[in-house]
């Protein structure tokens, strides 16, 4: 079908076009509301009208930036890279990734089951609700589908084509070298800097050891081809209950640094544990969202190593090139090096939604001036000091240890 913006009306012709999503509904008639709460796209639920469970989410891209209109265009052709990126991570992590009823790269649509007892981690954390097996589950998740696109996993004919179907995602990853990596450490337009912790701003602009710092993350981030990542798994791109923990809104994947998404995601848990000094002052709350975070890279990294051990040989490293102790050295400096490496990238993001354009609701949305202020220069000095010190990093109680400094 040649590409067309659907509304609230053409979503049905649309899902009764398609065989699956018509067998879904059967003969229900069926209801549309469009419930999109991004910037950029737009997300239906079509339900049916007799049993309003009966659900699934279209979510369509159009050519221009949704929240400013057509005068901003932006290509559609990112939700070709929503597609392809969540279609291979449902293959590789199919637990932690909604199920997928269709998808149309000419359409910019994708169909995939409605999460309607689940919300957005971020609001979730905002009001203070502990997921106990979170940490479990995203390590799950992050393990699989960066070992399993990786060279540790894939032959390299396999990898290279891999990479050749997310290689031109350049839009939006020049938004991400822009905006994490440049505009928030200079005079920049798009800034949004809190009147109030300016002099904070100033001084880490004019910063050159941590600007050297970043300029080393954004190299890595344009030019290590990892694995595939999400792009941008920050507490937003995912819905959650007490139980079930799934990603959503891969739209920025591409091959990138193995540390790049396990950073955005420890860099948003950090600005949750922030925020809350000022919001809920609930210390067991903090203490959950530490533990957290410790259980996350802890897991991490022995799933990520399981899965090497039933991986005898890789086009990386053939069986018997490397005696078994040699080999176990190698693959310890290599996950402290991605442990390293998260703690940079996790520095960046948190000092960019501090300074820079799209902050995290967690903190901006404090309605206390001064208060938010304390928030926006705690976290700024957590993603200092992970930018300046990310290279001395030996295991994950440091990072802990870096985080709790703060205080
Ligand atoms: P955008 O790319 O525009 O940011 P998202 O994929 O983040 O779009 O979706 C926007 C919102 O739609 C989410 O914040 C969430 O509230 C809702 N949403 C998206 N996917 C689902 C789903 N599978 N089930 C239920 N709600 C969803
Ligand atoms: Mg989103």
């Amino acid at each position: 079908m040649s590409y067309k913006v659907l509304d609230e009306n053409s979503v049905v012709d649309y899902i009764l076009s398609v065989d699956v999503t018509k067998e879904f509904f059967g003969d229900s008639k069926l209801m549309v509301k469009e419930i999109g709460d991004g910037n950029l796209n737009y997300v239906y639920i079509v339900s049916s009208n007799d049993n309003e469970s009966k659900a699934l989410i279209l979510k369509q891209a159009v050519p221009y930036l949704r929240i400013v209109g057509e005068s901003y265009p932006l290509s559609r052709k990112r939700m070709t890279y929503e597609i392809r990126s969540l279609t291979h991570f449902s293959k590789l992590s199919e637990q932690y990734v909604p199920y997928i009823y269709h998808t149309d790269e000419d359409m910019s649509v994708i169909v995939m089951q409605y999460l309607g007892e689940h919300i957005i981690m971020r609001n979730g954390m905002i009001d203070g609700i502990i997921y106990p097996d979170f940490a479990e589950h995203i390590a799950s998740f992050l393990a699989n589908t960066l070992f399993k696109t990786s060279s540790l996993y894939l032959s390299g004919t396999d990898k290279r084509e891999l990479i050749g179907e997310f290689n031109s995602n350049s839009e939006l990853c020049a938004l991400t070298e822009m905006f994490v990596f440049t505009a928030p450490y200079m005079e920049h337009e798009t800034n949004e800097i809190n009147p109030l912790i300016m002099n904070e701003a100033s001084e880490l602009q004019a910063d050159v050891e941590f600007k050297t710092k970043i300029l080393e993350l954004k190299y890595k981030f344009m030019n290590q081809t990892d694995a595939l990542l999400h792009g941008d798994l920050h507490t937003g791109s995912i819905m959650i209950n007490k139980d079930e923990t799934y990603v959503i809104d891969s739209e920025f994947a591409f091959f990138g640094p193995f540390g790049f998404d396990v950073g955005a995601l420890l860099g948003n848990l950090v600005m949750s544990w922030v925020s809350h000094f000022e919001r809920s002052g609930d210390e067991k709350y903090q203490a959950w969202i530490l533990d957290s975070i410790k259980v996350f890279l802890m897991r991490f990294e022995d799933m990520f190593l399981e899965l090497w051990t039933e991986q005898e040989s890789s086009s990386l490293v053939e069986k018997g090139f490397l005696s078994s102790k040699e080999q176990t050295a190698f693959k310890d400096s290599f996950m402290l090096n991605i442990l390293q490496e998260s703690v940079g990238f996790a520095g960046a993001k948190i000092c960019r939604r501090q300074l820079g354009i799209a902050g995290v609701a967690d903190i901006r949305a404090i309605e206390d001036k001064e208060a938010r202020a304390r928030a926006e220069k705690m976290a700024l000095k957590v993603g200092t000091s992970f930018v300046k010190k990310y290279k001395t990093i030996k295991n994950v109680n440091d990072v802990i240890n870096l985080i709790k400094r703060v205080v």
